[in-house]
């Protein structure tokens, strides 16, 4: 599907890339997406991190058997008394992989281990605790009910059952589960190549000696990091000065490898009319100053088949701009139709935040529990833009929505885990 990006959203209702808000910044990126349409077919540890390109079936019942949950004896519920005791005589043992062969007759029980596939002849397991041995015999008392401490064939997954539905993003738990159907290959979508460089003259790279006025280039660390959690294959382009021959060959160069490219730095005022120049001669790309603080430059759009974001410079924006848009949309290219949202829950403001209305804002805080299991945050004193050692302090966001205002310590306000977002 090829689309008029630049029509398409210069003709949507209250269109205004001077006040784009956070939301309809995503929408509009949503509809660009095409995920990659390309399968593989990998063993299940190769797996980890990657999206599924078909649905996982179960092809047997888990467990395979009906088997105990517990340490204790197998018996037939038919045998106990309506009331008072009741002794079984003891005729073997079962054990986890070494089942008891034959059938367990009236009046007799089975010593059985857990994971013990159950004796023929028996539906019910009483645990140890609560029987009593003496000479071959078993004693139990009341209380028994008919099929306690079992774990019944299929209960965790019946044969046949989808476990998981294409587009699932595979997770550690994913990989055990799936062993659990004895499956050791499956298919998942290509991983998604993203190339990312930084603009700016005053950047140096580490290793060189730092001239007056310089700074060393952070941004492409931080966006390194963020996309090896995220799972894709990295090309990093390293530093393009602000030369348009330069970074038109960068750019080309980008959209020739990569299904994504990322920049930092370049679309804030006073830069972005030269980028935007040659970004409307590679693609098409739209400029938007977004409602939200930090990260108000951001520019989204297409240079051939590869999706552009420009972040801006500033560390703390990039980092922010990449976990608020360019995250969700990694997830879909990568085959994932729906990103589940990173949560968001309430906890306690533990300090004043100053706020004018209008822009959402992603100020970096430290959560932690009250000791009554309470939550409660902390701002980071130092807000800026700049202050990179703000993220690598917090280990959330407070999100304070477009039309909030100050927040008074002791009001609630919303927090994203960062640890969700990887
Ligand atoms: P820009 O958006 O290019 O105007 O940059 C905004 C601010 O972010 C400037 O102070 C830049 O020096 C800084 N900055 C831009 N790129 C980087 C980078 N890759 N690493 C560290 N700081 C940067
Ligand atoms: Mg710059």
């Amino acid at each position: 599907m090829t689309q008029d990006l630049l029509r398409a959203i210069s003709c949507a209702d209250d269109y205004d890339p001077d006040s784009m808000s956070v939301e309809k910044a995503r929408r509009f990126i949503r509809d660009f997406l095409e995920p990659v349409r390309t399968r593989e077919s990998l063993a299940i540890r190769a797996a980890l991190g990657r999206v599924l390109a078909e649905d996982v079936r179960s092809p047997c019942n888990v467990p395979n058997h009906d088997n105990s949950a517990m340490d204790g004896y197998a018996l037939n519920a038919d045998d106990l008394a309506a009331s008072g005791a009741t002794t079984l005589h003891i005729v073997g043992t079962a054990f986890a992989g070494k089942a008891f062969a034959d059938a367990v007759g009236a009046g007799e029980c089975v010593r059985i281990m857990t994971g013990a596939v159950m004796p023929q002849g028996c539906d019910t397991v009483v645990i140890q605790e609560h029987a009593q041995f003496k000479d071959g015999n078993i004693t139990f008392g009341e209380g028994v009910r008919r099929g306690q401490n079992l774990r019944y064939a299929g209960e965790d997954l019946k044969r046949g059952q989808t476990v998981f539905a294409a587009g699932h993003l595979v997770r550690p738990a994913d990989l055990g589960l799936i062993a659990s159907l004895g499956i050791a290959e499956i298919k998942v979508w290509r991983k998604l190549r993203v190339a990312f460089f930084s603009t700016g003259d005053e950047l140096a790279s580490i290793g060189e000696p730092l001239a007056e006025g310089q700074v060393y280039d952070s941004n492409r660390y931080t966006l390194y990091g963020m996309l090896t959690r995220l799972g894709v294959e990295i090309v990093d382009m390293g530093v393009v000065r602000d030369d348009p021959a330069l970074l038109e060959q960068a750019l080309k160069d980008a959209a020739a490898c990569a299904d994504v490219i990322l920049t930092s730095g370049g679309v804030s005022v006073g830069e972005a009319d030269y980028m935007k120049q040659l970004l409307n001669q590679l693609g098409q790309v739209v400029f938007w100053k977004i409602a939200m603080k930090p990260g108000r430059p951001l520019a989204y759009g297409k240079i051939g088949n590869a999706h552009y974001f420009g972040l801006p410079g500033n560390p703390v924006s990039v980092m922010v701009t990449f976990y608020q848009f360019v995250r969700d949309a990694l997830l879909v290219l990568m085959g994932q139709p729906d990103p589940a949202p990173v949560q968001q829950f309430q906890a306690m403001c533990g300090g004043n935040i100053k706020k004018a209305p209008g822009r959402t804002e992603f100020q970096r805080g430290i959560l932690s529990a009250n000791s009554d299991g309470k939550l409660k945050v902390e701002p980071i004193g130092n807000q800026g833009s700049g202050v990179l050692r703000s993220m690598s302090e917090a280990n959330c966001f407070i999100v304070l929505p477009e039309p909030c205002g100050n927040v008074a310590a002791g009001e609630m306000v919303n927090v994203q885990l960062l640890s969700g977002f990887v």
